[in-house]
């Protein structure tokens, strides 16, 4: 059998993972990265991206990771494609598969797989993603400025975004499929407090209405199957996230969600040598800067293992 020896290895392309490699391969620990079933992660399935510090005036997500893979790259790091398919963090050096035929061993890995927004899984919500469906309000709801809205789910996220939202936009529509909300007590109150957000309860979606871009959605009242269109141009969802950790259940601490878990303040998990970083770790902040700023801490993490 043929085993590819490497002293770093990182998994996953998003903005975690490119930091990650700049640092590492200027560290001269001749990182390999592999980039996942979605090359450039999260950000290349959103548009303008106008709050990461230094583009001045904005830029497309797809373009950044373009930016940031680059960067890695001139450094030196080898960014492979490949699915790393299964790990093994029994014993050093860890032992690896890609793509369930390419064996490598690893003295450190750095695991930046990230986390996918649940969908709804409706067919309009697919056809106009980046066309007015998002599911990231910080990212996107600056586009809908003095614009109605809806937001789907009843969590802490969609609260958050919902009073995120409820800064810039006209009126917020609250689509929450139960009687209650699922958010904590504090962002309850915020949220009911707030003149522009409008709580639609016992409401699912049963289509967002639209040519080439949003123009409203269609309710049901899952109590009454009362049906209604409202008028909107941005549909957010925010019915949670999952970490793509499935490859490391039993072998890494997480919580209950799936969410790796890493000693506070540093990107060390339970396994010495193994660390993680980016929104893999993080169900909280979720942004591109604090995902390549917790690259950085891992790199930096990776390269006092090493030494
Ligand atoms: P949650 O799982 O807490 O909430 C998901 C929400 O979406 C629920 O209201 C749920 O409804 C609804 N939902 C799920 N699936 C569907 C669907 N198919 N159609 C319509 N609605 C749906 O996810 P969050 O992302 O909000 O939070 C995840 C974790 O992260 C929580 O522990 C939360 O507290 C934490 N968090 C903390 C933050 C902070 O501390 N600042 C910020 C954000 C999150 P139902 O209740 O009916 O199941």
């Amino acid at each position: 059998m043929n085993i590819e020896k490497v002293k770093l290895l990182i998994i996953g392309s998003g903005p975690a993972g490119y930091t990650v490699a700049i640092y590492a391969s200027r560290a001269g620990l001749n990182p390999v990265l592999y980039q996942g079933d979605q090359p450039g992660g999260q950000l290349t399935i959103t548009t303008d991206v106008e709050n990461y510090p230094g583009y001045v005036n904005g830029v497309q997500g797809p373009q950044m990771m373009i930016d940031f893979q680059k960067q890695a790259e001139r450094f030196g790091t080898e960014v492979r494609s490949g699915y790393v398919t299964s790990v093994d963090f029994s014993k050093k050096p860890f032992k690896i598969i890609v793509d369930k035929k390419i064996n490598l061993e690893a003295d450190s890995v750095i695991i930046s797989t990230g986390a996918s927004a649940k969908w709804l899984g409706i067919p309009s919500e697919e056809r106009l993603n980046g066309k007015g469906v998002s599911a990231c309000a910080v990212c996107d709801g600056f586009f809908y400025k003095n614009q109605d809205v809806a937001i789907v789910g009843g969590g802490d996220t969609a609260a958050e975004e919902a009073l995120f939202l409820s800064r810039i936009c006209k009126k917020i529509y609250m689509l929450v499929r139960s009687n209650k909300l699922r958010a904590s007590k504090i962002m309850q109150k915020r949220i009911k407090e707030k003149h522009n957000i409008e709580i639609l309860w016992n409401t699912e979606t049963d289509e967002i209405l639209g040519k080439d871009e949003v123009e409203a959605v269609r309710i049901i009242n899952n109590k009454t199957d009362e049906k209604r269109e409202i008028p909107i141009k941005g549909f957010f969802v925010a019915i949670g996230h999952k970490p793509n950790t499935s490859i490391f259940k039993d072998q890494l601490d997480m919580d209950e969600a799936g969410y790796l878990k890493v000693k506070l303040g540093t990107t060390k998990t339970n396994i010495e040598g193994v660390f993680a970083c980016g929104d893999v770790q993080d169900k909280v902040y979720r942004q591109a800067v604090t995902a390549a700023g917790s690259g950085c801490m891992a790199a930096l993490d990776a390269e006092r293992f090493l030494g």
